[in-house]
């Protein structure tokens, strides 16, 4: 009998990294595969608060590397180079343990985020076989394989920042084009971020250059042009597990699920829900948080909202007087949510989102409609995919102030609970997500195809 295979997945530690990766982790761990999953030491510590949690599980086993620093932020400026040199050594010397103690395995490929490099690098040296795992759209690594091109024609400097006035950047007339101010590495222009941001997407098209297997989260008819642009991708999304029994843990979610919004969600009418979430990442202000809430509050609909500790810079969310008592049981907070299983509810209607590729493929996969409000990075350009490609969803406009008002909440809200062809667009989409991973829809073969080169 031959050795059994095991692959070493590895994602970049921050949250919309890690989730889909790990999703892809236990989809091949269901085919009999043994997969080790190997985040930072402190993604590690975020997601494991007990040892039980972490013990073998569906051909799963978690473990940690150190990055470097002791630091929680790995996103921080400066953090992406720590981990450049640091995590190889440590890298090679996992690979080496699990190489001599488990003689009955062979290691099949490493599966690495495609922002980290440094870890393919290290498999190839080894002379183990190099996957790179996209968790964005395929539109985004489309355009930042055009980064050495942008820096030979002057359009970007060395730093990511856009060099000619220029409005738009666009890489082919077949997908929409790029706002300079919602580029892939563009944050709020804080160029130290921007900058970290850049470094990322510079590794990734590098990356996803040297090796052969090329994994995307998505599918194929949702973005067929940008498919067609990069040779032999693999898309095999959209990655979702809503029914798995997951633990918050296991889900790959860095804080506890309050799952009493479930519940919650049971006690309101079908399709009258808007769920409001901005990811892991996003901020807002406090005069922000004020508008959004009075949104919410006018606009008649119940509402489940995530307002994360650090959703704001500023000292604990300060809503406006009264609103908390005068919401009552029709407004719904938690901290973090169950997010696939509250997109799966049948209550909800739709989603005021930050739109991040993660969210966006949850969403799309489950019929709900698209509020947008992007604040950096890839997320202005899915938008421009939810709202002028699919057209499932609809855009929040600032005022002159900066700030999204709540009158503008409230009306596209309503704009989008009676506009029919969105809902129509809606349940389309969700029909194409659903036949595409199911048996012989295009993502289902793909990663069929994987698998046999796994097993093989
Ligand atoms: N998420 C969640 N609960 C929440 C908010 C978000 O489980 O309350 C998950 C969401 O399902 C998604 C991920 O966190 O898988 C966020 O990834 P995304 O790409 O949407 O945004 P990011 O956090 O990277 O900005």
């Amino acid at each position: 009998m031959g050795k059994r295979p095991h692959v070493i997945a590895v994602p970049f530690p921050a949250q919309g990294h890690v989730k889909p990766l790990m999703k892809l982790a236990y989809k091949i761990a269901s085919h009999g595969i043994k997969v080790t999953f190997v985040n930072t030491e402190s993604t590690h510590k975020k997601l494991f608060t007990t040892s039980k949690d972490v013990e073998e599980q569906d051909n799963i086993v978690f473990t940690s590397v150190p990055s470097g620093s002791s630091r929680t932020a790995e996103s921080q400026p400066g953090m992406v180079n720590v981990m450049k040199e640091s995590m190889p050594g440590y890298f090679k010397e996992l690979i080496e343990k699990i190489t001599s103690s488990e003689k009955d395995e062979h290691i099949t490929c490493v599966i690495a985020d495609s922002s980290m490099g440094w870890i393919l690098d290290v498999a190839e040296r080894l002379g183990i076989e190099q996957v790179a795992f996209n968790p964005a759209s395929v539109a985004t690594l489309a355009f930042i394989s055009h980064i050495p091109k942008f820096i030979e024609s002057g359009i970007v400097d060395y730093g990511g920042q856009v060099m000619v006035p220029d409005k738009v950047i666009s890489i082919t007339e077949s997908i929409p084009p790029w706002e300079v101010t919602g580029l892939p590495w563009s944050f709020l222009g804080l160029v130290g971020l921007e900058k970290v941001f850049f470094e990322c997407c510079e590794t990734s098209q590098q990356a996803i250059r040297q090796v052969k297997w090329r994994i995307s989260n998505t599918f194929y008819e949702i973005e067929p042009a940008a498919c067609d642009l990069i040779p032999g991708i693999l898309p095999i999304g959209p990655l979702i597990d809503a029914d798995a029994p997951r633990t918050s843990a296991t889900a790959g979610s860095f804080m506890l699920e309050d799952l009493s919004c479930l519940n919650w969600l049971d006690k309101q009418s079908s399709e009258s829900v808007v769920y409001v979430s901005f990811g892991s990442v996003a901020v807002m202000s406090k005069q922000q948080i004020n508008e959004l809430a009075f949104g919410l509050e006018i606009s008649g609909q119940p509402f489940l909202w995530v307002v994360r500790a650090d959703l704001t810079n500023e000292p604990t969310p300060d809503y406006p007087e009264g609103f908390l008592e005068r919401v009552g049981d029709k407004g719904k907070i938690v901290e973090w949510a169950p997010q696939e299983k509250v997109l799966a509810h049948p209550s909800v209607a739709c989603f005021l989102t930050h739109c991040g590729w993660n969210s966006t493929l949850e969403c799309l996969s489950r019929g709900v409609r698209f509020l947008c409000w992007p604040s950096f990075a890839d997320q202005f350009h899915n938008q421009s995919y939810i709202c002028d490609v699919w057209k499932v969803g609809l855009k929040l406009e600032q005022a002159e102030n900066g700030l999204m008002s709540r009158d503008e909440i409230k009306n596209k809200i309503g704009l989008l609970l009676s506009d029919e062809n969105l809902i129509a667009n809606a349940v389309r989409m969700k029909k194409v997500a659903t036949e595409t991973v199911s048996q012989n829809g295009s993502s289902f073969k793909n990663f069929e195809k994987f698998i046999k080169f796994l097993k093989d």
